[in-house]
């Protein structure tokens, strides 16, 4: 039996670093600094300067810095904000948190983001934002976005919790929005060990208020201004953050040479592969092949060892936890049809030409029969 490929391999990510990362666990026992600290300050110092922007905030998930960043723009009940069907579940309970409702709007059919040309008439007179996804890294078509934003003065929030250091003509995104927010949970592009997220702005006013909405409402201890949260980022996390940083544009690069690889190897298959729009350069957090019989494919690799995996298998405006939204089938068919059709393969900084090769042909074989 050959080699199995995970889907996955953080154990390889963490094994070069593992005696740095030990080192700065045990001086977070030694000081105490359990919750944000010292080495969660100095992360979002230089997690700001790695993106681009004047202020970041360390929260414990990428979804209370989107629950957040919906407070900082007083979205309430009543209020609507528009987004895409097609992401993770946690981009639209932001939005539900706050009593407002998720207006959806299909995506494009080639990068799986939400289109610019079908968001115009998703606005209302309630819409208080748009929340657009920057999905499997690869960012959303910013320019045409901003412009309609611009034009119904409406604020822009960027989930970027897939797409660390991906860029849109050359500059990186989260830079864009008026918030944008970020996801360091462990199979992220930039992973913690265990939960964390980023809220990321370069509004003073709005990185103050986040500070204060993620540690109970309070700027000084035991007085609370407004109702708040437990939201801080623990110093642990904090600590293997900034040690991980260090190498996330060098794993940039890394994934890119597994996507570009399988571009060249997959070429001549019936898949239908990723590509990057002419404005975009992908973070490639996923590798997401179509095809209609993606359901046999994924059988035929996971018997052949290779792990691989659905991003997403149900698009939002179908999840049962939407059913109030009174959505049906066909509603967003692009969405619906991505969903049907999509198949994510093995992609990580440290996945080898051979692991390429082998899975590219037990691809091929699945063509074969
Ligand atoms: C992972 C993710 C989130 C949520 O981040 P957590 O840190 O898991 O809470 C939000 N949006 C998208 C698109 C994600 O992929």
């Amino acid at each position: 039996m050959p080699e199995k490929i995970p889907y996955l391999d953080l154990a390889a990510q963490l094994r070069p670093l593992r005696k740095e990362l030990d080192a700065v666990i045990a001086r977070t026992l030694d000081n105490c600094s359990f919750c944000l600290g010292p080495d969660v300050a100095q992360f979002e110092k230089d997690f700001a300067k790695f993106v681009g922007v004047e202020h970041c905030s360390g929260f414990n998930s990428g979804t209370s810095a989107l629950h957040v960043a919906m407070l900082l723009l007083g979205v309430g009940p009543g209020d609507e904000v528009v987004t895409t069907p097609f992401t993770f579940v946690a981009t639209s309970w932001a939005i539900s948190y706050v009593g407002a409702k998720p207006v959806f709007v299909d995506v494009d059919d080639a990068t799986f983001n939400l289109d610019p040309k079908l968001l115009e008439r998703a606005i209302t007179p309630r819409t208080k934002a748009v929340m657009p996804v920057h999905l499997y890294g690869h960012p959303f078509d910013l320019d045409p976005i901003l412009a309609i934003c611009k034009k119904h003065k409406l604020p822009l929030v960027e989930d970027t919790a897939q797409a660390h250091g991906a860029k849109y003509k050359g500059k990186t995104v989260g830079t864009f929005g008026e918030i944008s927010c970020f996801s360091f949970y462990p199979g992220k592009n930039l992973g913690a060990c265990g939960e964390g997220g980023a809220l990321v702005t370069n509004n003073a006013a709005y990185d103050k208020r986040a500070r204060s909405l993620r540690e109970h409402g309070s700027t000084v201890r035991y007085y609370h201004d407004e109702v708040g949260y437990n939201y801080r980022m623990e110093g642990i996390q904090g600590a293997v953050l900034g040690v991980k940083l260090k190498h996330l544009a060098k794993w940039t690069t890394e994934r890119r040479r597994v996507a570009h690889r399988y571009h060249e190897l997959l070429a001549d298959t019936p898949l239908q592969l990723p590509r990057e729009a002419a404005w975009g350069e992908s973070a490639y957090h996923l590798y997401v092949v179509r095809h209609p019989r993606r359901d046999d494919l994924k059988k035929h690799l996971e018997t052949n060892g290779v792990g691989c995996a659905l991003h997403y298998p149900l698009p939002l405006h179908l999840q049962k936890c939407y059913a109030n939204l009174g959505h049906k089938a066909g509603d967003f068919p692009f969405a619906e049809k991505a969903a049907r059709e999509c198949l994510s393969l093995p992609i990580f900084p440290e996945l080898t030409d051979t692991q390429i090769q082998r899975v590219v042909e037990v691809i091929k074989d699945f063509f074969r029969k």
